[in-house]
């Protein structure tokens, strides 16, 4: 998949965004490109632009160090881009991975996104009370992640977040 690098305004590397992402930003304004493939043209809408290799966004942006991406279901669907975390299949619901009833919280941490057939199974049971592994363990979004995604996103909501986030590691 190729990724377009994004700067800030001040030329500090923030992210990367998928190509579709990048020409996106451009289109509305919100960035420049500040280097494109030579030769490659990517059509988008009725025009035909460079494919970008870097974009700059078009107003410097604050980083908030401290500051925490709000957890929400959505985000966690997002976050998760749809997969299940014990299956790997097609998501649609959100799984504490220690249950509210035991004391997991509506955390980055202890939500995944799961398939209803595994969460239904799973129930209020921890994944090993279940016999459940997890593929990957759930991780918090980074402060350049909500940052991104406030930019990019419209009306900032999380609907614009898969693009942004890095892969889990
Ligand atoms: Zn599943």
């Amino acid at each position: 998949m190729r990724e377009t690098l994004v700067l800030n305004a001040s030329f500090e590397p923030l992210s990367t965004v998928s190509l579709r992402r990048a020409v996106v930003l451009v289109l509305q304004d919100k960035a420049v490109v500040e280097q494109a493939h030579p030769g490659l043209r990517v059509r988008a809408a009725a025009v035909e632009v460079p494919v970008p290799q870097v974009i700059r966004l078009s107003r410097y942006v604050r980083v908030p160090f401290r500051q925490r991406a709000p957890w929400s279901r959505r985000g966690v669907l997002v976050r998760d881009r749809h997969r299940c975390a014990y299956c790997g299949r097609r998501a649609t619901t959100v799984d504490h991975v220690v249950p509210r009833s035991r004391g997991g919280g509506d955390t980055w941490l202890n939500t995944v996104a799961a398939c209803a057939e595994d969460n239904h199974r799973k129930a209020n049971r921890t994944p090993e009370q279940a016999g459940m592994r997890l593929l990957s363990k759930p991780f918090e979004p980074t402060p350049a992640d909500a940052l991104l995604l406030a930019v990019g996103g419209r009306g900032g909501g999380w609907d614009a977040l898969p693009e942004w986030l890095p892969q889990p590691a």
